[in-house]
């Protein structure tokens, strides 16, 4: 294998101890045997190219979550070339899309997704190479690998976006970020061998793959993966803090999830029986779960706050991050470090800066506020070694969304994100360096959350927020929804939750709405238009296509 920063964090490790563990079978695998068995497949790779060399080129995989696809993704790095993880929930077409988008040479999958692969493989007509993983991928001794060679070829990720605003972008990940990315979570968040992380997100995203595989693989942990997610079987394995058969401490410590999936095991809780309730409860109580992590979307605080409630103390850490850069913004470590509706402070080794999104003007430390001492809204822009090299084969977004630095240390990569800084008194106790100075607030995306209205600014995140911290509320979505007099309206779906009545008993509405929010939002922000939907469309990341759900909701207003 390569002396790649990855496999020399791993073959670092104790290699009796445990790397994967798959929940429904509790079959356990070994860092010495993941070792062994990623130089194994990277030959195989090899060979199955022909004796030519991979470097850079795009191999997509179709590997469920478990130990083959840790062992696949690893020994595509380990032959310089591009690994590229496909969601199997897509289909064909979308993956025909990316299989074309990003020209990839190799297609392999896994025996469990046969069907889909060989699917593709038609609509392809044999341009890239299809190869069953039908055997165990390896088996090599571990003593026998050595750590040889470049240190980086061009090899690395491919990641797709999550298309909420539009297509998926083909993101470039070189090794270098992964590693920046992986170093960076480990310092902030403290993964350690200790770790053992329960794992039911799709690793087609940056959340289940760099945060929740190649970190943990940087640190030694355990990775248990849980799949498909079932929230039932989530709260089972909570609730047990030991595997059946292991002689080993399998108390899981670490989770990271979207609200969505907060949301679905917060409701399913009730479902267990009295005893499991209790003892899933002490699953996730601080002193058992270290860590229990939001992110790829706003966390709301009725969501963050039910889930303290349950766990005995246990308040979800949010953090801020996209496809293009990895993390970028972390609440810290302590508990009042986490406070409500922020996403904390710059990660290690990540640069940030707000700038304004009216004057364009970067907004220097003491200058959150503008004359009329109201907070600014700025366009997060980041730069540093975490940071995509490009988007694959589309150089004009490249271009376009990056700008260029006036003090010469290089281009700054702007997010379309925007959030306003704040200080918090009570915040940056911790005793990490990183998590200092004023805290930032998302306020959404520029091109779908910020609502322009009468003259004013709504950000559609602070209003969803209100409203989901109404009893009669499950779920919210606020939208700029065009209006020739004034611009845009504020517009507002949600869904109501079972038994939601307003006065004297008449169904909840646009008036109770109203009145709900009065005191809590100025009059600007609050709705001028509500409709009650039976759900609320959302990707497998647990987000919203406004531009979408506008067209659907609000057709006729529009
Ligand atoms: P596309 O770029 O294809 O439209 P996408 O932006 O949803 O899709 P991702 O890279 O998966 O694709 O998601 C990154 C985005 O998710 C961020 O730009 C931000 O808008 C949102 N996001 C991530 N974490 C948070 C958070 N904690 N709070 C609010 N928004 C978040
Ligand atoms: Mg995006």
């Amino acid at each position: 294998l390569p002396r790649l920063p990855i496999f020399e964090a791993i073959a670092s490790h104790d290699p009796k101890s445990t790397v994967v563990v798959h929940s429904a079978s509790g079959r356990r695998f070994t860092y010495g045997e993941l070792l062994g068995d990623v130089a194994e497949a990277k030959d195989r790779l090899l060979k199955e190219a022909g004796g030519n060399a991979l470097d850079g080129q795009r191999i997509a995989f179709l590997v469920e979550n478990s130990y083959d696809y840790v062992v696949t993704l690893l020994s595509i790095l380990g032959t310089h070339s591009i690994a590229l993880p496909l969601s199997p929930a897509f289909p064909t077409h979308e993956l025909q899309y990316i299989m074309d988008q990003s020209q990839a040479s190799m297609l392999l999958s896994s025996k469990k997704f046969e069907t889909k692969a060989e699917a593709l493989k038609d609509v392809l007509e044999g341009k890239p190479r299809y190869i069953k993983l039908e055997k165990k991928l390896g088996g090599a001794d571990y003593a026998k690998v050595t750590l040889e060679g470049p240190t980086d070829g061009q090899g690395g990720m491919m990641l797709y976006t999550s298309g909420t605003t539009n297509r998926p972008k083909g993101v470039l990940i070189p090794q270098s970020a992964l590693t920046a990315q992986a170093k960076s979570l480990q310092t902030a968040w403290n993964y350690s061998s200790k770790d053992y992380l329960l794992h039911v997100l799709p690793l087609h995203h940056i959340h289940g793959t760099v945060n929740a595989i190649i970190t943990p693989l940087f640190s030694g942990s355990a990775i248990e993966f849980l799949f498909p997610f079932n929230a039932t079987a989530v709260w089972e394995r909570l609730a047990a803090p030991f595997l059946p058969d292991s002689k080993e401490k399998d108390k899981v410590t670490f989770f990271t999830v979207v609200p969505t999936i907060y949301n679905r095991l917060l409701a399913t809780h009730q479902d267990l029986s009295p005893e499991k309730q209790t003892a899933a409860r002490q699953g996730i109580s601080p002193e058992n779960m270290r860590l229990s992590i939001s992110g790829s979307a706003a966390l709301p605080t009725p969501i963050k706050k039910a889930w303290a409630d349950l766990s005995h103390g246990n308040v979800i850490l949010e953090r801020y991050g996209m496809t293009e850069v990895g993390m970028a913004l972390s609440c810290g470590l302590a508990n009042e470090d986490r406070v409500d509706g922020s996403v904390g402070w710059p990660l290690p080794s990540v640069e940030v800066r707000l700038v304004d999104t009216e004057t364009n003007e970067v907004i220097q430390p003491g200058e959150e506020l503008d004359k009329d001492g109201r907070e600014r809204d700025g366009e997060i822009q980041l730069r540093g070694p975490t940071i995509f090299k490009e988007y694959w084969r589309n150089e004009k977004a490249t271009n376009a969304e990056h700008v260029e630095g006036e003090d010469g240390k290089g281009r700054w990569f702007k997010t379309g994100d925007v959030a306003v800084r704040r200080e918090v008194p009570s915040a940056g106790h911790s005793d990490q360096e990183w998590a200092r100075g004023p805290l930032y607030f998302i306020r959404g995306r520029k091109s779908a959350d910020i609502i322009k209205t009468g003259g004013e600014k709504v950000s559609a995140l602070e209003v969803e927020r209100e409203l989901l911290s109404l009893p009669q509320v499950a779920e919210a979505a606020v939208m700029a929804v065009p209006s020739g007099k004034w611009g845009d309206k504020v517009g507002a779906a949600v869904v109501l939750r079972p038994g939601a009545e307003g006065k004297a008993g008449k169904p909840w509405g646009a008036m109770d709405m109203r009145r709900a929010l009065k005191d809590r939002l100025a009059n600007y922000k609050i709705p001028q238009v509500m409709r009650v939907v039976d759900e609320i469309p959302k990707n497998a990341m647990g987000k919203i296509n406004k531009k979408q759900l506008v067209k659907q909701v609000f057709a006729e207003d529009a």
